[in-house]
């Protein structure tokens, strides 16, 4: 299907791109991969006036660690992050989630921004940044805000990003000693968005566990933390019984949604499932980073 038509703009600085948002407000779209919004486009179930491509702005890319962070520039290619040794070692849960989007074609021009800034709640990067309380940097006129993890992701589609905004920089706590970490979906086939998904991050000290976090994909329509599976495990040492238990925590008064993929009630079985699973493969990984 051709493309609707659209006005181009393509800035090389950010404090452009931030002028052109300003300027045009509800009627511009920022084009980053182009992996959801060309498609969006091509459906026209998005109609912007105007498409503001961010490719040119070289300081949006990269990856850096500095005081126990790791920046991601919201322009990074999702294959660049998978390939980074830096994301490898210092954010093993962003590591294992990148090579889970999509396909290798997907991922080499897909950003981690625009997953980000796009906000599925199907997707996996959400769910990490929502599992290890990441911040999303933005840019506006009146300058850069952090916008913590729990506060950016607001409904299907939607974050708390505003229109004048661009989307700057995301940043992940490197994982401290002992922390061990699972990505697990299901999906259709190899390559399609999760019907469910859970990152999963362990901390152990001492044969205890001293941090637990746990975000799913699929089940609302944004990232959910499961926080009273969470409170249960922290001081408790890993065993088969106790993430039984917080399978029942994690799962009890969700309300997944239903459609072709799966009913409501099937989501929560494999959310049950994945709490299982993830919480055995993260204590079990824990222990090689001691
Ligand atoms: C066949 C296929 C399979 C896929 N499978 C998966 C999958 O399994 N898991 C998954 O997570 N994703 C999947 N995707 C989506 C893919 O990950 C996209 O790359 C991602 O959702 C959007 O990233 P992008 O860089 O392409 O952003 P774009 O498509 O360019 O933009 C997406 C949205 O974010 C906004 N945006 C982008 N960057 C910024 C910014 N810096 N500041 C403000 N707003 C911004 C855009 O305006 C737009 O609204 C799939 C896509 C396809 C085509």
């Amino acid at each position: 299907m051709k493309l609707p038509h659209v006005d181009y703009a393509a800035p090389k600085t950010v404090s452009e791109a931030v002028g052109l948002l300003a300027e045009h407000q509800d009627e511009a779209s920022v084009l980053a991969g182009g992996q959801s919004l060309i498609p969006l486009l091509a459906l026209r179930l998005a109609r912007p006036a105007v498409l503001i491509d961010v490719n040119g702005i070289d300081e949006l890319s990269g990856v850096s660690a500095a005081d126990g962070w790791v920046a991601v520039g919201a322009m990074t290619r999702d294959y660049v992050a998978e390939e980074s040794e830096t994301v490898a070692d210092a954010v093993p849960l962003l590591a294992a989630a990148l090579p889970l989007i999509g396909h290798e074609a997907i991922r080499s021009r897909g950003t981690v921004g625009g997953s980000l800034a796009h906000a599925d709640p199907a997707a996996e990067l959400p769910a990490v940044a929502r599992a290890l309380d990441a911040e999303f940097v933005v840019c506006g006129l009146s300058g850069e805000r952090v916008v913590p993890a729990a506060d950016w992701f607001e409904g299907y589609l939607t974050t708390s990003r505003r229109l004048d905004e661009l989307l700057v920089e995301v940043r992940f706590p490197a994982a401290g000693r002992g922390t061990g970490i699972s990505f697990r979906e299901v999906g259709r086939r190899h390559g399609d968005f999760a019907i469910v998904g859970l990152a999963t991050s362990l901390t152990l000290s001492g044969g205890a566990i001293g941090d637990a976090r746990l975000a799913f994909a699929g089940i609302s329509d944004v990232p959910v933390r499961a926080t009273g599976a969470e409170d249960l495990l922290v001081g408790e040492e890993p065993s088969a019984e106790l993430f039984d238990e917080a399978a029942r925590r994690a799962t009890d008064d969700i309300d997944p949604p239903a459609d072709l993929h799966g009913s409501s009630e099937y989501r929560r079985k494999v959310a049950a499932a994945l709490v299982r699973r993830g919480l055995r493969a993260a204590a079990g990984n824990a222990d090689e980073r001691q």
